[in-house]
């Protein structure tokens, strides 16, 4: 597998990622086996969330704490691994332990110090690779994020930051505040979520040099069985490039111009090789646009 620029950080990683979404409720020797597969294969970045594992009926923070007991497991993993996890959802009480204050969204310094040092708490690390913004939180002013994401790099706590979520105006706005670089964003972005092919998020990262990390680009799982004018287009093209539906959606997001990492979320061993396969797939100009239209876009 080939390697992309993460930013303008100097650290390549390979061109796809793996996502710890759905990563939990497996034991520890399962886990392992997977992050080992994944990294066999090339992918190089982890992406996960302190609030990954919600999903899995796992306690919070159970998908970093499961990855932090592979980690201990098996020490060497730690370094080969370019280290993705975010912050700035808050379900609960606030981390003072009061009730009713939990919202959706914060992003304020006092809170990502707080999930940030947790998340190092629950990865038994000493540094974060990539620490992200998860959503945008539409009541935190962004020169206070800014000055959250400042900090953290300063305490040495972050290597590098990036957002997740973020509209293209978001990132301009957050950009204007903060001291250190902002390197990636991260969308949604698949054959059947095309939005940020024009809403600017991807101009924007070719603009300013962001690596995009697309999250689900299987759309979750729902592009391996759709049905209509994109299954038939994905089932043409995988016939003629002897791949699975798999492999033509993930060649899809990696063609893109933007150099986008997918950031894929299986944890079977057997579909995270058939994933890797996808790196050796080039799609030529007129079969993306083919899945573009199959997808229901209209190209006039
Ligand atoms: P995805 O790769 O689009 O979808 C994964 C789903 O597809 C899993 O349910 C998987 O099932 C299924 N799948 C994969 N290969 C399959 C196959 N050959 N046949 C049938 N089903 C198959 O990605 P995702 O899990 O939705 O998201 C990937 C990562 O993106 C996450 O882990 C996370 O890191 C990131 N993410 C970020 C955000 C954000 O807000 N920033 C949101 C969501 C996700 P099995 O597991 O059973 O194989």
């Amino acid at each position: 597998m080939q390697k992309r620029a993460l930013g303008k950080t100097g650290i390549d990683v390979g061109e796809i990622a793996f996502g710890c979404w759905r990563f939990g409720g497996v034991d520890v020797a399962t886990a392992q086996e997977r992050i080992e597969t994944a990294l066999e294969t090339g992918m190089t970045l982890v992406d996960t969330a302190d609030v990954y594992g919600l999903d899995n009926n796992c306690p919070w923070g159970g998908a970093e704490a499961l990855l932090g007991d592979v980690f201990a497991a098996a020490p060497a993993l730690r370094d080969q691994i370019v280290l993705a996890t975010k912050g700035g959802i808050h379900l609960g009480p606030d981390h003072q332990g009061r009730e009713g204050l939990g919202v959706p969204y914060e992003t304020s310094p006092d809170w990502i110090t707080h999930a940030c040092e947790e998340s190092l708490r629950r990865l038994k690390v000493d540094v974060i690779d990539l620490y992200q913004i998860h959503r945008p939180d539409f009541l935190e002013h962004p020169a206070s994020t800014a000055r959250a994401l400042s900090g953290l790099v300063a305490s040495g706590k972050v290597k590098h930051v990036g957002v997740s979520n973020y509209t293209a105006s978001q990132v301009s706005a957050l950009r204007a505040h903060l001291d250190v670089p902002l390197q990636t964003v991260q969308p949604e972005f698949s054959v059947s979520r095309l939005d940020s092919i024009d809403d600017g998020v991807l101009d924007q990262a070719m603009e300013l040099g962001l690596t995009p990390l697309a999250w689900s680009p299987l759309g979750g799982g729902s592009v391996l069985s759709a049905a209509g004018a994109l299954g038939a287009q994905l089932d043409l093209l995988a016939s003629a490039h002897s791949t699975s539906r798999t492999g033509v959606a993930l060649a899809f997001v990696l063609a893109h111009p933007a150099r986008i990492i997918p950031i894929i979320g299986t944890g079977r061993p057997d579909r995270i090789r058939e994933a890797a396969e996808a790196a050796d797939i080039t799609l030529t100009k007129a079969e993306c646009y083919s899945l573009i239209a199959a997808s229901g876009r209209k190209l006039p």
